[in-house]
């Protein structure tokens, strides 16, 4: 069975929330299902077999990561939430729909220059988060070679935020 097949078949949607008016679309079962989380974790690292480092973002982003870096024999890099790190960190801010949110990556400790990151998240909505997230890393020094997610809300056009690295979707809704 295809990812994008086992991903249609387990995503579990609700309506209004977190808030009102808002449809979230719930990964968790596709991650618990054995056939489900190995299918996607295979179409991500195909998405850049050549990187040598996965980046997941927080925090769905974290188990994606973990499993494509097993994958490929890579190390994997966290992408926090504000105020989860010790200092030194890169800090990007980015715009919710409501105020704004941090992302942050070590300063150092990683060596990140000219490394070649496939950076991974489960859904882009509205693209800051990912835009966010691939920013730290251009000024780290280091190269998205590719970003990949599980389900991408085209509806919300976030593609659009992006840089110039390749943008992979399993499901496109
Ligand atoms: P964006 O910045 O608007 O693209 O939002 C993407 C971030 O919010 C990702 O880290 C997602 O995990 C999370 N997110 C937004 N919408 C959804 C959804 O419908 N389901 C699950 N996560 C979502």
């Amino acid at each position: 069975v295809k990812a994008a097949d086992l991903v249609e078949r387990l995503t579990r949607w609700r309506d209004d929330f977190p808030t009102p008016g808002v449809r979230f679309a719930d990964l968790t079962p596709v991650f618990a299902d054995s056939e489900g989380f190995r299918a996607v974790v295979d179409c991500l690292a195909a998405c850049a077999p050549d990187a040598d480092l996965v980046a997941g973002i927080d925090a769905r982003g974290f188990l994606l990561g973990a499993g494509v870096a097993a994958t490929l024999g890579t190390g994997v890099l966290a992408v926090r939430k504000a105020g989860k790190l010790p200092p030194p960190v890169l800090r990007r801010e980015y715009h919710l729909e409501y105020g704004t949110a941090a992302l942050e990556i070590p300063a150092d400790g990683v060596a990140l220059r000219g490394r070649r990151v496939l950076l991974l998240d489960d859904v882009l909505a509205t693209g800051g988060t990912l835009a966010a997230a691939a920013e730290l890393f251009r000024q780290a020094g280091a190269e998205i070679v590719s970003a990949a997610v599980v389900l991408e809300l085209e509806f919300l056009n976030g593609r659009a935020v992006q840089g110039d690295y390749p943008l992979a979707s399993i499901v496109r809704i």
